[in-house]
């Protein structure tokens, strides 16, 4: 395996099923996580689910902004327990970093941050990095936890971010919508029209979160990272990615 430090950030979709936490995918997700750090590598997960954890013990209007911090509130927990318990079965453990956005423009944050998920990862610990979401609401209003990835990545010096998505790759156009639609294998540069598509009837582009992941490649390439996104829903093209150095399914953003 090429790359030493890894950032896996999986999305809402991949992790929740009827509203509830999917629980067959989350261990799905802990056995790669597992296999990877065996190899001697280092991962960081980056995961939501909190609000879908918070649902299943309290059912309240997803809908509004704040119940759906009281969710991420109640079930922040939740999600983390499941999470220990899966990866106690590989005798690994876990942690929680709660971190939001604007914790990344203060350097001494950044600098304290970084120290303590060294360690972690010097311990063999994974730590599992989600949005403070009572007082970030970035990731339950807009980007699904895309851009923190992105940003963990670049500021925990990791070699390559994984977005595993309810998508198994990047196409040259929306491909819930158009047949012919191709994915694409590599993506070197990003057009600023892809980067600023509206949502509207006739933009292929600016359907789902696919904008907010283009950001978090862009962001990426331009500091000469790179970014592999690949379906959470069947992880054999990660699998064969990240563990045999073998590019089957799935879009590599590298310069
Ligand atoms: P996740 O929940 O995994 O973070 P989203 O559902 O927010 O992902 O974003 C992925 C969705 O973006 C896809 O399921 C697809 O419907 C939509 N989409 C729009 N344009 C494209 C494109 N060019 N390539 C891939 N997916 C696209």
């Amino acid at each position: 395996m090429k790359y030493n430090r890894v950032v896996i950030k999986v999305g809402s979709h991949v992790l929740t099923q009827d509203g509830e936490i999917a629980r067959e995918r989350m261990q799905n997700l802990v056995e790669l996580i597992a296999l990877v750090m065996q190899k001697g590598k280092e991962v960081i997960l980056v995961s939501s689910g909190a609000v879908a954890a918070g649902f299943s013990l309290l059912a309240l209007n997803r809908k509004n902004v704040t119940n759906k911090q009281v969710l991420a509130a109640i079930g922040q927990p939740l999600l983390l327990k499941m999470y220990q318990e899966k990866f106690a079965k590989y005798e690994m453990l876990c942690s929680q970093v709660l971190l939001s956005a604007d914790d990344m423009d203060s350097k001494k944050r950044t600098a304290l941050a970084k120290s303590a998920i060294d360690k972690l990862l010097e311990h063999g610990v994974v730590p599992i990095i989600n949005e403070n979401d009572v007082i970030a609401i970035e990731e339950l209003v807009f980007g699904d936890n895309d851009q923190l990835s992105a940003s963990v990545s670049y500021n925990f010096k990791a070699d390559l971010l994984v977005i595993l998505s309810d998508i198994d790759a990047y196409y040259d156009k929306d491909p819930r919508k158009f047949e012919d639609a191709k994915a694409l294998k590599e993506v070197s540069t990003i057009s600023q029209k892809e980067l600023h598509a509206k949502p509207t009837a006739n933009n292929e582009f600016a359907t789902g979160g696919i904008v907010t992941k283009l950001k978090a490649a862009n962001f990426l390439l331009e500091h000469d990272k790179k970014m592999f996104m690949a379906t959470g829903f069947d992880l054999s093209d990660v699998k064969s990615f990240l563990l045999d150095d073998i590019h089957k399914g799935g879009t590599l953003f590298k310069r």
